[in-house]
């Protein structure tokens, strides 16, 4: 929930940057203003346009269809997203290009050619094809980030099963409820993760996650370890499997519309909600994003610094990336571990040119400080974008002067999108000047706007509402798996259009400012995380009567969370109480989900008909005038 007093100093002038004049002069994408016209003025050809440099089985009948508020994309085509990720570059010089080049916290380095990615996705789909997955079937991923887990999605996708990766940093509770609601007949997991040098046991949490799951049919594990305990009975081993399928594996033929995941995100309830993407549209949106917004060229190395288990690790760490050519890096672990030099040591080692990273880490790195920049040469970068929760000017300000030279061999930008839209809906092009704490402009066809709650355009420059989409681009999500009122509901809170749940405003030059949620979903280091899912872990405590959780800003982490909690009778206020809590909730969601601060209260503020009144209490907390809270939240 957006406050008032909380974006005041956000409106504040922070200048701006031009691009650097050799990075402007490149950019792929030079006429934003006649291309974004182009995509408005006929969606439907512009989209066609990109879709036809793709592979298809077979063309689509016609591009569009908007049966409000359900659509569909390229209606009749026939593809396979993952045909365009591997087959269509055996043929070319791109076979023996390094595909992805994934690193260990240890250092551990292994890089897979194009050629060899496409035989080991081929392999392991052999393999489950042969545990009897097939098209449609769900198959959940609970892996840490590793060649193998890309491998699990792109081999789900090439037999037109419909994977959903879950984070490994979540947990028991989160991993068990999205097996359940996906009603997933494989999971695929690790023995396994690595983080800041200690061992994170996957496999204990999905043993516990799965126990009296009738629902799951195999659980394939993937042992890194030198140790491998026996296997239970419903278990299969992650290589065994791999090893006995056959490389060759014809890409299942797909419909456009059919399914290609689903991608729990938070919402204003406490279950989360599965976002489904398709193979058709998917593939055309998050590729021309790629090359166009992410301005990748041939000879590029790219690294993503996200994780297999979010959004931007399906499209930019996976799909879209392979669909280009492109080369990409990712690595397992903390980015500063084992010591704040290694996120430069890495763009020095392989020669990086494209980022994509989180406000977050930037701040981190700000705060190690500039020395460790200077001990590397960093001059192969060109471009940095960063995503997920505002990036503030003092952080843009501070990479833009010690990572990229002040502009003699980089520039950085910020872009906005969701789990929902599946690639970036807002941002500042390589040519296009950047005004730090403004995200940027719309990008060919994303048609955004700012409203009121009835849905009034707001037109006047710095003046707050609803960020909103008005019509669906071929990478938007489809439903929520099983849930299509909860998909409605995104289109008729206002009706007519998609309400994004963001609070933002635009200034005089069309900059548009995305300053927070507009509901209770909160942001902890760029992740989206619902209050209510906090609160009904809190509540699942024996001891806990009542909870409320609050975000509060946070200088790293964007924001952190703060839980309000009153007891059963019987249990008394103690730290003791505190950290059984905390540990409760790490146990139930994971660690990113875990309150920082807990503090025991007699009554919950409520209104009339019991809803608990967190906004009073974040102005409480934040040293707000209740009276101050502005009808930009509910
Ligand atoms: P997720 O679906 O987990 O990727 O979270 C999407 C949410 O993150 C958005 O609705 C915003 O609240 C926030 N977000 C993403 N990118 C930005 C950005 N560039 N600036 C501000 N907020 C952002």
């Amino acid at each position: 929930m957006v406050q008032q007093g909380q974006i005041d100093h956000l409106l504040q002038e922070t200048g701006s940057i031009d691009p650097p004049a050799h990075v402007a002069s490149q950019a792929t994408l030079q006429d934003y203003e006649a291309t974004y016209r182009r995509a408005a003025e006929d969606p439907e050809a512009f989209w066609a346009g990109v879709a036809s440099e793709l592979e298809w089985f077979k063309p689509w009948d016609k591009v569009f269809q908007w049966d409000y508020p359900t659509f569909q994309w390229f209606l009749g085509g026939q593809c396979n997203i993952t045909y365009n990720c591997l087959d269509r570059h055996l043929n070319t010089p791109n076979k023996n290009k390094a595909a992805f080049i994934w690193l260990g916290e240890d250092g551990e380095e292994r890089v897979f050619t194009y050629g060899r990615l496409a035989q080991l996705v081929n392999r392991f789909a052999n393999g489950l094809k042969s545990l009897g997955v097939g098209k449609g079937d769900r198959v959940v991923i609970y892996m840490p980030l590793t060649p193998e887990g890309a491998i699990a999605m792109l081999a789900c996708a090439r037999i037109g099963a419909v994977h959903s990766v879950v984070y490994a940093g979540f947990s028991v509770g989160s991993l068990r409820d999205r097996i359940l609601d996906a009603q997933a007949k494989v999971l695929i997991t690790g023995d396994a993760g690595y983080r800041r040098g200690n061992r994170v046991d996957l496999k204990g949490i999905a043993d516990e996650a799965v126990q009296g799951l009738d629902v799951l049919q195999h659980v394939i594990v993937w042992r890194r370890e030198d140790e491998k305990p026996p296997l239970g009975p419903k278990e299969v081993d992650f290589d065994d499997l791999l090893n006995s399928g056959d490389i060759d594996c014809p890409a299942e033929v797909m419909e456009a519309e059919d399914p290609l995941y689903i991608l729990y995100t938070s919402g204003t309830t406490g279950k989360p909600k599965g976002v489904q993407h398709v193979h058709g549209g998917y593939m055309v949106g998050t590729y021309y994003h790629f090359k166009t917004f992410w301005d990748i060229k041939d000879n590029d190395v790219f690294w993503c610094t996200s994780d297999i288990g979010w959004v931007v690790g399906h499209s930019y760490i996976v799909y879209a990336p392979l669909i280009a050519g492109a080369t990409t890096v990712f690595r397992e672990g903390a980015p500063d571990y084992p010591g704040p030099h290694v996120f430069y040591e890495i763009i020095e080692k392989y020669g990086v040119n494209v980022i994509f990273t989180a406000p977050t880490l930037v701040r981190m790195l700000m705060r190690y400080g500039e020395e460790h920049p200077q001990n590397y040469n960093l001059r192969s970068l060109r471009f940095l974008t960063c995503a997920g929760e505002p990036l503030n000017p003092e952080a843009q300000k501070w990479a833009y002067e010690y990572i990229c030279g002040n502009g003699e061999w980089a520039y950085l930008v910020d872009n906005w999108w969701q789990t929902e839209t599946g690639g970036p809906c807002l941002g500042t092009l390589a040519n296009m000047t950047s005004k730090p704490g403004r995200v940027g402009k719309p990008l060919p066809g994303a048609e955004l706007d700012i409203v009121d709650r009835e849905g009034q355009p707001i037109e006047e420059p710095d003046k707050g509402g609803i960020l909103i989409i008005r019509k669906p681009f071929p990478h938007f999500f489809r439903t929520v798996y099983g849930d299509p009122d909860r998909y409605a509901e995104n289109w008729n809170t206002i009706p007519g259009v998609y309400f994004t749940g963001d609070v933002a405003l635009r200034d005089a030059d069309g900059y548009y400012m995305v300053v927070g949620r507009a509901d209770d979903v909160l942001n902890v280091a760029g992740h989206r995380i619902g209050s209510a899912e906090v609160e009904s872990a809190l509540v699942s405590h024996p001891a806990v009567a009542e909870a409320a959780v609050i975000g509060k800003p946070d200088e790293l982490r964007g924001e952190s969370i703060k839980g309000f909690v009153t007891l059963r009778v019987g249990n008394d206020p103690s730290d003791r109480m505190i950290s059984d809590l905390q540990l409760h909730v790490r146990q139930e969601l994971g660690p990113i989900a875990v309150p920082s601060e807990i503090e025991f209260t007699p009554t919950l503020p409520k209104t009339r008909s019991g809803k608990i009144m967190r906004r009073l209490l974040k102005a409480q907390e934040l040293g707000l005038d209740p009276g101050d809270i502005t009808t930009l939240e509910e």
